[in-house]
């Protein structure tokens, strides 16, 4: 064992020595390196929901994560995220939250609560800030703040923290990134005022100081103090990087025990979460932070497994790692660190579509990967009563989910898989760049199916009699989809590929392409032949890529950005008149909208597909088919879509047999993964 200054002890001998050692925070302990970080799940919201949060943040404490922070709680209604969304302002609320605190001491965790107040980013019309300037991504315009206004924010900021320690909180965690009110006094951008509270860089910083000073003051020193600090704003106008420096140094002075890092506003055109940022991109804007202060430091964004998390403290570029959808995605993560299982862990994908996709639609977060999250009370996988024999067909994720959760709970089962390896469609998804992430869900079921005893037959394309004749008490048929091919004339052309052949099979393509189809599969396609074959997730091509430079180079660690030119010309297609990519999610869509444009691919709609030759696609525009033009294209990529396929479907439900069909093979319209995930898992619940 190795002590250093810091309290902090090392045991070399573990896989992990920095991620699994205990660090002296304050005057509190936590028994590893794991935080895991604030995100909003709506259950904070209502009341009744408590005890489902309670439960939620449980199952993460027994998963070993040293110190849980809860989703933002505003300190007053002006800083609601929504009308009537989560605040704590008065002791029945406080009451409340003994159900979550005593949920988690109980299975031996610590928890903080974040105070974030929304300013200008409430959506509600009641909304205030610093002054009165209207956020980009929110219709209400903000009231600008009286001088008094300020200092009654403050005194508010600090009875919500009373009332979480007298709550049994271990600590809060003041939200003062992510361009929240506090950030929108720290920034020129939002920040035009010309009293104590504005001007200079010393006055803008003043609220995040007095708020942590006197917050400080109020609940003494054996209570966390968290700070959650920007850095770098990524918007034009953003603070720069002597401002965070010399704010995270005040912050020390007045009492704060760790300062926890985050990267960007809500508003910036930089990705800073989604799969396509690399792993850790990140951390060592935290370690140059790091250098600058004598408390603890957290890294976070991009951060998902334990090798990553262990490099960036051994860099000493952190000395605790921030990870909030990780722990969503597998609430036993620091478990299985400890036990050496990373190849255990149920890596989230950053896809963002069961939580912060769920959040900005004010639906309940949850997890692609993991679909109990956020319903761990109702979503059950109790030992089944009686051991059945079941067949799985179909190894994608509707299958995966319901062949690994059926085992878990006692079943003996066997599962069929046509191709060579599991995954399906999914396997074609996690070829495209910036998905790569995607094997890690594909790798994370093959391990856990073979811990599971899951019998698994690959390269078996299994028939109805081979299920009749195998004496299966259920049968689940998850045999999914194939791409749709539509008829048009001349689909037969050697220059057309359904996108499976294209991935998949890796068939040759020209320089010039049209894609038919611009749902999410045409868009991924038009990235996968607009990028270069070269290795992807780069770390410096992608700075170039979005703009984004060093934090001392330029406030708010902007820059211009400079794409990879694309090796393709390529043409993007729909029938529709409306804007590509219209129905793409929230957080994701302008990511993949930039890019195309960023590429310089052509997008056309309201098309007809009037033929294909050897002159190329002929397409028409319009109902009345104006405007012919030939796409002079080498290679026509179809991506119009998908089919179920049903093929044993009939045989086995006339039979007699219990059938039940999941994923694509139920439904092909709008399927995704986390359909197909949620709905294998539910089945598994049941049989
Ligand atoms: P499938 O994935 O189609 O799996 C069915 C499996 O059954 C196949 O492996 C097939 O070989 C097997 N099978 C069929 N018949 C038999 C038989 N008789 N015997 C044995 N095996 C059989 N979804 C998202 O949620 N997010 C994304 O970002 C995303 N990106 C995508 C990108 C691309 C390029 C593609 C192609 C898909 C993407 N998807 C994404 C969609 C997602 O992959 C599908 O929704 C999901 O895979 C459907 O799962 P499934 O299990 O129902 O079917
Ligand atoms: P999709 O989103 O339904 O898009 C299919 C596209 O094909 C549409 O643009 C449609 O638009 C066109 N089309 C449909 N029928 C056609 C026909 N007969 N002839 C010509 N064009 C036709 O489906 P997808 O792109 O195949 O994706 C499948 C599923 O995977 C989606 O539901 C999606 O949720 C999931 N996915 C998700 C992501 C993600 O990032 N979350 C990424 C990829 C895939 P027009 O009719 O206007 O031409
Ligand atoms: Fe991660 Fe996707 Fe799950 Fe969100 S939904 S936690 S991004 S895997």
């Amino acid at each position: 064992m190795v002590r250093r200054g810091t309290g902090e002890t090392v045991n070399p001998s573990i896989r992990y020595p920095k991620l699994l050692s205990p660090l002296d925070v304050g005057t509190t302990t936590l028994k590893n390196r794991v935080i895991m970080g604030s995100i909003h799940t709506g259950l904070e919201d209502r009341a009744r929901d408590t005890g489902r949060l309670a439960e939620y943040f449980a199952e993460r404490a027994r998963g070993g994560v040293a110190l849980i922070i809860t989703g933002g709680y505003a300190p007053n209604r002006t800083g609601w995220l929504l009308p009537f969304g989560a605040k704590l302002t008065n002791r029945l609320e406080a009451r409340r939250h003994r159900r979550i605190t005593d949920a988690v001491h109980r299975e031996g965790g610590k928890i903080a609560l974040q105070i974030l107040h929304a300013g200008r980013y409430s959506y509600q019309p009641f909304s205030v800030s610093a002054s009165s300037i209207k956020a980009p991504i929110n219709p209400f315009r903000p009231r600008r703040l009286t001088s008094r206004g300020v200092r009654w924010q403050i005194r508010n900021f600090v009875r919500c923290a009373r009332l979480a320690q007298s709550a049994g909180y271990d600590g809060v965690e003041i939200m003062g990134g992510e361009g929240y009110f506090i950030n929108q006094f720290l920034s020129e951008r939002t920040n035009r005022r010309r009293d104590e509270w504005g001007g200079s860089p010393e006055n803008r910083r003043r609220i995040a100081v007095e708020i942590a000073r006197e917050i400080r003051a109020a609940v003494g020193k054996d209570f966390l103090v968290i700070f959650r600090l920007s850095m770098a704003d990524l918007v034009e106008g953003g603070q720069s990087w002597g401002d965070i420096v010399a704010l995270a140094q005040d912050l020390e002075s007045v009492g704060v025990d760790a300062i926890n890092t985050d990267i960007g506003w809500h508003e910036s055109r930089v990705p800073t979460i989604v799969t396509s940022v690399p792993r850790g991109a990140f951390a060592d804007i935290t370690g140059k932070l790091e250098k600058h202060v004598g408390i603890p430091v957290a890294a976070s964004n991009r951060i998902n497994m334990p090798d990553m998390a262990e490099n960036i403290l051994s860099r000493g570029d952190a000395q605790l790692i921030s990870m909030a959808r990780p722990m969503l995605a597998d609430p036993f993560w620091v478990r299985k660190a400890e036990a050496d299982a990373a190849d255990s862990i149920n890596t989230c994908i950053a896809c963002n579509q069961a939580c912060l996709d769920h959040a900005f639609v004010h639906k309940t977060v949850s997890c692609l990967v993991n679909p109990r999250a956020g319903r761990e009370v109702e979503l059950q996988l109790l030992p089944a009563r009686k051991t059945k024999k079941v067949a799985v067909v179909g190894g994608g994720p509707a299958g995966l989910s319901a062949a690994l959760e059926s085992a878990r709970r006692g079943h003996a089962v066997s599962l069929f898989e046509a191709r060579d390896q599991l995954g399906g469609q999914f396997g074609i998804a996690q070829r495209i760049p910036g998905k790569e992430e995607f094997s890690e869900t594909i790798r994370y079921f093959t391990t856990a199916l073979r811990q599971a005893d899951v019998a698994v037959h690959l390269g078996h394309k299994v028939t109805a009699a081979e299920l009749l004749a195998g004496g299966f008490d259920d049968v689940v048929l998850a045999t999914g989809v194939v791409p749709r091919m539509p008829s048009i004339p001349g689909i037969d052309h050697p220059s057309v590929l359904s996108y499976a052949q294209l991935v998949e099979e890796g068939k040759p393509v020209g320089d010039r392409v049209a894609v038919i189809g611009a749902g999410g599969i045409g868009i991924d396609i038009s990235e996968f032949l607009t990028t270069d074959a070269s290795p992807t997730l780069d770390l410096k091509e992608w700075k170039q890529e979005w703009g984004v430079t060093e934090p001392e180079a330029a406030p708010g660690a902007l820059t211009t950005p400079v794409p990879a030119r694309s090796p393709r010309e390529v043409y993007l297609l729909q029938r529709k008149k409306g804007r590509i990519g219209a129905g793409l999610a929230k957080t994701t869509g302008w990511v993949h909208r930039a890019a195309l444009k960023a590429k310089g691919v052509h997008e056309l709609t309201g098309v007809n597909y009037e033929r294909i030759d050897d002159d190329g696609l002929h397409i028409t525009f319009g109902e009345r088919r104006e405007n012919p033009r030939t796409l002079d294209v080498d290679t026509i990529v179809v991506c119009a879509g998908q089919e179920s396929v049903r093929d044993l479907v009939d045989q086995l439900t006339e039979s007699g047999t219990p059938t039940h069909v999941i994923g694509g093979a139920d439904v092909a319209a709008e399927l995704d993964a986390k359909r197909a995930i949620e709905q294998g898992t539910r089945l598994a619940a049941s049989i």
